[in-house]
This record gives C-alpha cells, structure tokens and sequence, in this order.
C-alpha cells in the first residue's frame, strides 16, 4: 500500500497482535474462544450474540494462542537490538486490558522469560562482543526504572524522589534529570536491580486498587559508546520496554472516585498514544508528542530513527470482547 510519508520509513511504528491461550479454570471447557487467527498477519473476531456477524483485522504480525516467548521475542523484538549498537533508540510497548498478557509477555515467568529478560541477556551478549578489548569503541550499559501514575513520573529505584520533570536538551535528547541510573555489566546485575523494585511495585497493586494495573512501567536500558581512539566520539542508543496500564475502560466497570480519576488519566495517555502512533504511521506532519508525560518521554525513541514495536494483547474469552475490539482497533488503527 502506497504511503505519502515525508519521514523515512523507520519510523513506522510497527504493530504485533497477541492472543493469550485460555487461562481461566473453568473458561477452556465452556467457551469458544471469540477469536480465530487466518494467517501469520490476520484474524478475525466474532461477537458472541452473533456469530454470523465477524470483523477482520490485520498487523504486521498476528501470534496465536499455541505461540511462544521465544516466538515473539525472535520474530519481533529481536530484531531492533542491533540498531541500538548504532546508537538509535528503540522501544517496545505492550498494549491491551488488564488479564491479556503484557505482563507475561514483558517479563514472564523463570520458567517462560518473557522479552525484558530476553532482550537484556541478548544486549549484554552483544555488548561484551561488540565493547570487547581491542574493538574500536567501548560499551557501558545502564537502566533506569521508572512509572507513570496519574501524568506523575516516580522512579521505581529510589521511591522517595517524587515527581520527576521531563526535559528536552537542545539537540532534541529527552531526559529526566535526577532519574536514578544503574550500571548493569551482568545479568545479575539487573536482576538486583529490577526485582526489587518489581516487587515494589506489585505490593503497592494490593494495597492501591491494583495500581500496578494503572500506571505504565517503562524500563529504560541505555548503551553508552565512547571511540577508544581519536576522534573520541561517543553515541547512546536508549531502549524502552514499557508495560502499559490497563486500557480497559473502567467506566463500564462502575468504578467511583479516586479510581475514576485513575483511569481518566490511563485513558487519556493511552489516547494520546495511539494519536501519537496514528500520527507516525500516517506521516502526518505533527505528531503531538507533548500531549502526555508517557509521549513526551518517548519523543525520541517512538518515530523519528527510533525502531519501535506495540504489542497489543488480546484474550479469547467472550467477556473481554469489547476490550478486545477496542485494542484490535487501536492497533490496526493507522493500517
Ligand atoms: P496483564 O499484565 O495484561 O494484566 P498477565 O500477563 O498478568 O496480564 O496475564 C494474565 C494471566 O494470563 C496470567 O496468569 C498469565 O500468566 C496468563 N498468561 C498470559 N499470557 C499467557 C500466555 N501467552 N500463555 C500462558 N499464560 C498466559
Ligand atoms: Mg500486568
């Protein structure tokens, strides 16, 4: 399909669907699932009222619901690591209701890692390889961790910090001054590092009505590049791999007050998000990046030279249909 895009194409922001397999005790034996996959790139959905009446879709790339970490993280994700060595940006986001799967997808389990796990083993790797002695440039590797709740930027590694501001440098760099910024040479590393303030973040969800569902998780990997000999340059590629909250619209679900607020707010950043995506993918010539904290922090790596992938999550079962029509919508939105 012909595309009149002033950009270059790399910043097209490239869309992958996820259905979960059925995970609820008793959904597998009294349900069909309302989503049936056509191809490696389409499916279809039914509602359930009537099955006659189907809607189709199609993304860069549809997985199923037999597809497995290895999968996705092969087929999608893989494949942006080595721009980050060129000192490019990247970032991966994973899209959909609370119970689809972005965590699981994100993160995993030990037994089934998911992409972080997957993507930080595989940078480490390459930049041993790559910043080895006698190579031309030498490597360092860091992370930031980091949540947006309610349009307030809180770093998950130092908690006490508050409310973070976004800036722009004058070369169009965004950054957050004051972010805590880890080294990380090894996986264990990371792992000290992350699953503390993972944990953080999951017993904070019982105690603030499952605010781990409200608010986006962004983990921000950077590779920094200094040339060994003259003329000394140096260059960063950032990585974002980013958990997003919920997108199911909670006013269908009668939620009051402070919850309300919540997810105006979730709702009105995820929008954001796919204007932003939308505005990209059209090559539409203002992308309104400033529209909320979640876009304005990924200026630079979401469009632009940045390689960028949203997953969006989908689940089988009939009750999360509307849900799964508005992620199917939103990711397939700007095709
Ligand atoms: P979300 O983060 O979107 O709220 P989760 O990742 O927590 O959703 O997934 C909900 C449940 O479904 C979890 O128990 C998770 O382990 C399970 N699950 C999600 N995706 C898959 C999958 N592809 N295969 C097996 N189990 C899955
Ligand atoms: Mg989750």
């Amino acid at each position: 399909k012909g595309r009149t895009s002033r950009r270059p194409a790399a910043a097209r922001v490239r869309v992958a669907v996820r259905l979960r397999p059925f995970v609820e005790e008793d959904s597998s034996t009294s349900e069909s699932s309302c989503v049936r996959g056509l191809d490696s790139c389409s499916l279809e959905i039914a509602n359930g009222r009537n099955s006659q009446e189907t809607l189709k879709y199609q993304f860069d790339a549809f997985y199923g619901e037999t597809s497995t970490q290895q999968d996705i993280y092969v087929g999608f994700v893989q494949p942006i690591l080595r721009h980050l060595m060129n000192g490019q940006n990247a970032s991966v986001l994973a899209y959909g209701p609370t119970g689809a799967g972005k965590t699981y997808t994100m993160l995993g389990s030990p037994e089934q890692p998911g992409v972080i796990p997957r993507a930080l083993k595989d940078l480490l790797q390459l930049t041993w390889e790559e910043g080895a002695e006698g190579r031309p440039w030498a490597l360092a590797v860091s992370m930031s961790y980091l949540e947006i709740y309610q349009e307030k930027v809180l770093d998950l590694l130092a908690p006490a910090s508050g409310d973070l501001v976004i800036r722009e440098d004058r070369w169009g760099n965004i950054l957050i001054p004051g972010l805590t910024q880890k080294p990380i040479a090894s996986f264990t590393d990371f792992e000290q590092h992350f699953l503390p303030a993972s944990r953080n973040r999951t017993v904070g969800a019982t105690r603030l009505n499952q605010r781990s569902s409200r608010s986006h998780a962004v983990l921000l990997v950077k590779v920094e590049q200094r040339e060994r000999m003259a003329p000394f340059r140096q260059r960063e590629g950032k990585l974002y791999l980013i958990d997003l909250a919920g997108s199911e619209d909670n006013r269908r679900t009668g939620n009051q007050g402070l919850r309300l607020k919540e997810s105006g707010a979730i709702n009105a950043s995820l929008f954001v998000l796919g204007k932003v995506v939308d505005a990209l993918n059209q090559g539409l010539p203002r992308v309104p990046y400033r529209d909320s904290k979640l876009t304005r922090l990924l200026q630079d790596s979401l469009g632009g030279s940045a390689h960028s992938v949203l997953i969006a999550n989908i689940a089988p079962e009939r009750r999360f249909y509307l849900d799964t029509v508005t992620s199917l919508n939103f990711a397939s939105r700007s095709k």
